[in-house]
């Protein structure tokens, strides 16, 4: 996946504020952030989108939440914090490597844009 930018992130060959990894995992600051605290969970395994993995990546999707749930007590977001994922062209995915965002340290509204 030479291409793909996040492979490309967590090659290292595109530099990007990395705040967390691990062998499932790598986690990065947001360079366009809608939040004050906007970062980038994303799986090391090149995946497309939301729609891709199969049974055999439940335990890769399962410790990804718990890399979100300790990224949210790390940044202080006990008040709240939102967790989104864009699947494809309607959804507005520009980044093509699944990715799950965190915005937190601010109000949001319902519905989004
Ligand atoms: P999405 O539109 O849901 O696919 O989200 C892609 C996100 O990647 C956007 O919020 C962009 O700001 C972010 N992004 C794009 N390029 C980079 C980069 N080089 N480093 C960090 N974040 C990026
Ligand atoms: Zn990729």
């Amino acid at each position: 996946m030479e291409q793909c930018l996040f492979c490309r992130i967590i090659a290292g060959e595109i530099p990007a504020e990395i705040v967390y990894r691990d062998e499932n995992a790598v986690v990065f600051k947001d360079i366009n952030p809608q939040a004050p605290v906007h970062l980038l969970v994303i799986p090391v395994r090149h995946i497309a989108r939301l729609t891709d993995p199969d049974a055999a990546d439940g335990n890769m999707l399962s410790q990804i939440f718990t890399v979100i749930q300790r990224m949210a007590t790390d940044q202080g977001l006990e008040a709240g914090f939102r967790v989104v994922t864009n699947c494809g062209e309607n959804a507005g995915q520009t980044v093509n490597h699944l990715h799950f965002h965190i915005l937190g340290r601010r109000c949001m509204s319902w519905p989004p844009g």
